[in-house]
């Protein structure tokens, strides 16, 4: 089972905070999160990191992702750990940091491919929750605030349009070299968010009780300012 390193000082006696930040593909969610628990100096748990991982163990076996057998028949073989370097979080898949491996479009078309499945999810459930018992976690997913974390101290959905989400991922995706446009990355993600959306398991959906922030007319400052407020006053 995935495991992850424990700061030696947090105590088990007191209730830990949870923020659940869930929304779709290229709403800032990550960047975000990672932002903010710096500030607030929580542990950021990208779940995201965890589908792709297991994506990227079917995709290097050389099986369909689409194919429940074959990813299956691969989840029983795989060890994942998840490990904090100067609070940033690695994944390691039987003892390999694939913390890069996973940011293709291949992996992530993949990801979405297996989280549809409901025993990847369950493989991967206890880990995220314990994670959220142990530490004070800002955790970035699609179904935190409805599956995993139900009692999530603040539940934020955030959200873009499909266009400005296609725009931020394509410029990210052409920064770190990868070879893509706008048009291919704009149905890639349309496509994700069909599936996340339209699965029997945890489909993305917004939480009845989490408060909704579009992200399309904001830049970071604006967005990272806006949570902020958000979480300050949701706390207090
Ligand atoms: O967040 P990220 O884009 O890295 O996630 C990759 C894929 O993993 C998503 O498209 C989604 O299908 C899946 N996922 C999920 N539940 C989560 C986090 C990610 O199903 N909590």
């Amino acid at each position: 089972m995935p495991c992850f390193k424990r700061n030696p000082k947090e105590r088990f006696d007191t209730k830990m905070i949870s923020i659940a930040i869930d929304g779709p593909s290229g709403a800032g969610k990550s960047s975000l999160a990672r932002s903010l628990a710096q500030k607030l100096g929580y542990v950021y748990v990208d779940t995201g990191a965890l589908y792709r991982t297991i994506g990227l163990a079917v995709l290097l076996a050389g099986h369909d992702p689409g194919c429940p057998d074959q990813v299956l028949a691969q989840l029983d073989k795989l060890h994942l750990d998840l490990c904090y370097q100067n609070g940033t979080q690695h994944v390691l898949l039987n003892g390999q940091d694939v913390s890069d491996q996973i940011r293709t479009e291949q992996v992530s078309k993949a990801a979405s491919q297996v989280s549809a499945l409901p025993q990847v999810r369950d493989f991967l459930t206890e880990t995220q929750r314990r994670m959220a018992r142990e530490q004070n976690v800002i955790m970035d997913g699609r179904d935190i605030g409805t599956v995993i974390l139900p009692h999530a101290d603040i539940k934020i959905f955030l959200t873009a349009t499909s266009a400005e989400r296609a725009r931020r991922r394509t410029a990210e995706l052409l920064e770190k070299g990868q070879q893509v446009t706008y048009e291919q990355v704009l149905e890639d993600l349309k496509q994700r968010d069909y599936q996340d959306t339209h699965r029997q398991v945890a489909p993305l959906r917004q939480a009845p009780d989490a408060i909704l922030v579009d992200t399309s007319e904001l830049d970071f400052d604006g967005a990272l300012a806006r949570l902020e407020q958000i979480i300050r006053e949701g706390l207090r």
